[in-house]
């Protein structure tokens, strides 16, 4: 019987219609790994097994998964992808801070930057500053990242694979020591990915870092901190604060017209941080805006019985805005005055400056000139 024009393109569909996606492995979890491995009817272990090869060996082929057989690796291979990220440039700094432009497999690009820090006893180590989105939907006045608007969420696996690309550029006998997440991006506008991300990197058969040495850096979505500080609990948590008036901090953090400083601070108040965590609350210091002593005054007020410490934070310069950073006896001078109120208060080191590396001077750098017509790099 002929066949109508409908069903013949049906059947043409049908036959040349490729075999369903293969999964990304990068940004499963054990339990994910160990339900897929039974759905091929492979045992639980095997699951584990490949949990290792991925995130503790970092393989980024199938053929190093030495202890699985290769019947069961060749039906992986195609139900299955294990993606890396593709490093699309790298900057270097004088100080030894090195930056990563990631891109991912549509194009898009994120960046990750390593930096040597010195332990209390001077030994070197490194740590890694990770994004959570490509951009950033928070808009913050005097952020880079912002500047380039919001283009999409990243994925567990994206995420996870900056820190997996990145330890595959370290030398020989060395690993990440700190792992903070305040790249690009707003990990708690991303909360499943970050979520599932940070117990990854912190799993003990992943390699990676123990909850406490993990940060994760958030504008302060008041409606979110709590859940997930029960998710992620033991890890670090740095809410940027910026001003100690709501009419300062709404003018350079937006998402304060939501969330004032009363409803974020009430909300951390009553975080479960358990015994020995403190939250930490950075300050972006900008000359004439919010430097002041009577800043530094109204601060420590606001702080007043909070288990916290202020980390306070120079601007980081980049062509095109009105922000100056202060002087360091400026900066010295407020951090004096939070002390002598009892606020426990650090100044960030910034590094990695002269590449466009420190905080809040990460971007694609295309997609900044194509939204504000300024170049970066
Ligand atoms: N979205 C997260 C992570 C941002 S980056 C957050 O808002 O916390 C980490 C820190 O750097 C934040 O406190 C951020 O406000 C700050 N920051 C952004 N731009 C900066 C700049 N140009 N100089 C110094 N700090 C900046």
């Amino acid at each position: 019987m002929e066949q109508d024009g409908k069903s013949k393109i049906a059947t043409y569909h049908a036959s040349v219609r490729p075999p369903s996606q293969p999964v990304d492995l990068v940004g499963m979890d054990e339990e994910e790994l160990v339900s897929l491995c039974g759905e091929m009817g492979e045992p639980p272990y095997r699951g584990r097994q490949i949990f290792s090869w991925l995130y503790a060996q970092g393989v980024s082929e199938f053929s190093r998964m030495t202890n699985i057989s290769k019947g069961f690796r060749a039906k992986l291979g195609e139900a299955a992808r294990l993606e890396t990220l593709e490093l699309d440039r790298e900057s270097k700094s004088s100080d030894g801070t090195e930056k990563y432009l990631w891109r991912l497999r549509d194009g898009a690009r994120v960046e990750s930057v390593r930096i040597p820090m010195k332990n209390v006893n001077g030994v070197m180590r490194w740590s890694l500053c990770v994004s959570t989105q490509v951009g950033c939907a928070m808009g913050c006045a005097f952020c880079l990242t912002a500047k380039m608007g919001f283009i999409r969420q990243l994925s567990a696996g994206e995420i996870v694979g900056q820190f997996l690309a990145a330890r595959n550029l370290l030398a020989p006998g060395e690993r990440f020591h700190n792992i903070v997440f305040m790249g690009m991006g707003e990990p708690l506008d991303n909360f499943d990915a970050t979520v599932k991300a940070v117990r990854i990197l912190t799993h003990p058969q992943a390699n990676g870092v123990s909850p406490r040495r993990l940060t994760v850096s958030t504008v302060g979505i008041a409606s979110r901190l709590k859940d997930f500080v029960s998710a992620v609990p033991g890890v670090g948590l740095a809410v940027s604060l910026h001003a100690a008036d709501d009419e300062t901090r709404g003018k350079l953090v937006p998402v304060n017209r939501k969330w004032n400083l009363g409803a974020l601070l009430d909300e951390c108040r009553e975080l479960p941080m358990g015994e020995r965590r403190r939250i930490t609350f950075e300050y972006v210091m900008l000359r004439g805006v919010n430097d002041s002593g009577q800043d530094a005054k109204t601060l420590s007020n606001l702080l007043k019985g909070l288990k916290c410490k202020v980390n306070l934070i120079p601007w980081n310069p980049f062509p095109g805005v009105a922000f100056e950073r202060p002087g360091d006896d400026r900066v010295e001078a407020f951090r004096r005055i939070l002390l002598s109120a009892g606020v426990v208060a650090t100044t960030r080191v910034s590094k990695g400056s002269d590449i466009l590396a420190a905080c809040g001077q990460l971007a694609d750098p295309r997609q900044v000139t194509e939204k504000t017509g300024l170049t970066t790099s």
